[in-house]
């Protein structure tokens, strides 16, 4: 046969592409490489084990079909998993993984179960035999995936959540961590992943938990001499979900406590999810070794919605609301409402109000009123980098001079007022700030807004620069 498995899987492309959705399409099959044909079988390697098990159960009918038209009835196919993932290397290498039984292009092929290298590790302090303790989930029922309205942007993040759920610890996405901007769904898809393994696995162990609180029962077991004890709570737990795992920030007593309480759930087969607001190679001030922990797994991203599913889950919260609202009213919402639902479902929530208590109408002129208000009170959020990118440009230098060692006067005020607007417009640590903006220590960021501050009051060109930046970086 002179056929390459490039040009066979083209073939197979191109009748796949005409029989699903682009954006499926994407997802699942552009990301597929072909390595090689021999005999019957197609060797294609995916990027992941969870990739895998997605075409498993999703295309398998699909691909055979593809297949067989092109290496007839006897086709077979071979997945070769990319283990980016894989435990005690970080190397990423490959395993051969012949198809599951059920696999209809092979029929023979054993299911060889990845190896993930897991050191077995008993929990001495759960005693075989004794009834595990009850332990209340946190969740909220309504934060549930029929609630959850599905798009392009949520897609990936979405469809990992109910692989999870169906399998929680049994895949490849061990931990899922979900990213995204503010108000884009991650707490309410953490919690319908965790509604969801409740229903399915009721005797399961499932725990919601933010950040802020988990920081907060930490310092405070310290303080009371139980750290132990809060290590091995966390420890008994199946399914741990842990929401905003940004504010860990800084907090290295809780980042290393949290490091074990990981390990030993990841090592037991128990599954962990974590939400961000942002990427893992973009998370500042947490430890390598934690980030490398988060990157095992699978991060999936929201993404800002676009119009379509914008006007879904408006029309979905009417719906379940009861109440009806001319089209031409929702679709200029989801028109000017862009970058967040919850600031979606506040406009509905303030018109359903408004209307109600004035016995007014939902009218077009009303909406106007409460989108510009809530378009107008929104705070961008600005990244340091933005900040210095602002600021630079206004005194007319580059960033690498605003970050440079000079110790001339105009590009030290400069640094200083890029400092203060860090310090001022996002959650960084001075740390964290200074490591930023020229790799500076707490002490010159903390020098900085002090001098920003006193020089504010008593300088009036300088109280100017500070009014100006302020309009530059809020609108
Ligand atoms: P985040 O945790 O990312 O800041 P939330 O999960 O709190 O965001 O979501 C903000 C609000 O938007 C919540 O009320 C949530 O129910 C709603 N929401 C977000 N995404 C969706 C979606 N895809 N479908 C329905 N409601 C959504
Ligand atoms: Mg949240």
């Amino acid at each position: 046969m002179t056929d390459t498995a490039t040009s066979v899987w083209n073939e197979c492309l191109t009748f796949i592409k005409d029989n699903i959705k682009p954006q499926a399409y994407k997802t699942w099959f552009e990301p597929i490489k072909p390595i090689k044909i021999s005999g019957d079988s197609l060797t294609i390697q995916v990027p992941s084990k969870f990739f895998y098990e997605w075409l498993e159960e999703h295309y398998i009918k699909l691909l055979r079909v593809a297949l067989v038209k092109q290496l007839g009835n006897d086709a077979k196919l071979v997945y070769d998993v990319r283990m980016e993932n894989a435990y005690s290397s970080s190397t990423p290498h490959t395993v051969k993984i012949p198809s599951a039984n059920r696999n209809p292009l092979n029929p023979q092929g054993v299911t060889v179960p990845l190896e993930i290298n897991r050191r077995e590790l008993k929990n001495p302090f759960v005693i075989p035999g004794i009834q595990k303790v009850k332990i209340e989930s946190q969740l909220n029922p309504n934060y549930n995936f029929d609630s959850f309205i599905e798009g392009d942007s949520n897609r990936l993040a979405r469809s990992a959540g109910m692989a999870v759920a169906n399998k929680p610890g049994g895949t490849s996405f061990n931990p899922l961590m979900i990213y995204g901007g503010v108000g884009l769904g991650k707490t309410h898809l953490a919690h319908a992943i965790g509604v969801e393994i409740k229903d399915k696995y009721p005797d399961k162990t499932v725990l919601y938990i933010a950040s802020e609180r988990f920081i907060q029962q930490f310092i405070e077991s310290v303080k009371s001499n139980t750290r132990n004890d809060f290590i091995h709570f966390y420890q008994m737990i199946d399914v741990l979900i842990i929401d905003d795992v940004q504010f860990l920030s800084g907090k290295t007593g809780t980042q290393d406590v949290f490091f074990h309480i990981f390990n030993h759930l990841h090592q037991n087969g128990k599954q962990v999810i974590i939400t961000s607001d942002r990427a893992p190679v973009d998370m500042q001030d947490i430890e390598q070794r934690l980030l490398s922990r988060f990157k095992w797994g699978l991060s999936a991203e929201l993404q800002v919605p676009d119009y379509e599913t914008r006007v879904s889950i408006l029309e979905n919260k009417l719906y379940r609301d009861g109440v009806e609202m001319p089209a031409e009213i929702v679709d200029y919402i989801a028109k000017n409402i862009k970058s967040n639902v919850r600031e979606l479902e506040g406009v509905l929530v303030s018109m359903i109000a408004q209307a109600s208590f004035n016995r007014k109408e939902f009218t077009l002129a009303l909406t106007k009123q409460i989108v510009d208000k809530f378009v107008k009170n929104t705070k961008r959020e600005v990244s340091i980098n933005q900040i210095q990118k602002v600021v630079s440009s206004y005194f007319d230098l580059d960033v690498a001079t605003l970050q440079s060692k000079t110790r001339k006067r105009h590009i030290v005020q400069a640094r200083q007022l890029a400092m203060f607007f860090a310090k001022r417009m996002t959650k960084a640590s001075l740390a964290s700030i200074g490591s930023q903006i020229g790799k500076r220590d707490h002490a010159t960021v903390l020098h900085a807004c002090k001098t920003v501050d006193n020089l504010t009051e008593t300088d009036k060109q300088f109280r100017k620069y500070v009014e100006d930046l302020t309009k530059k970086l809020t609108y």
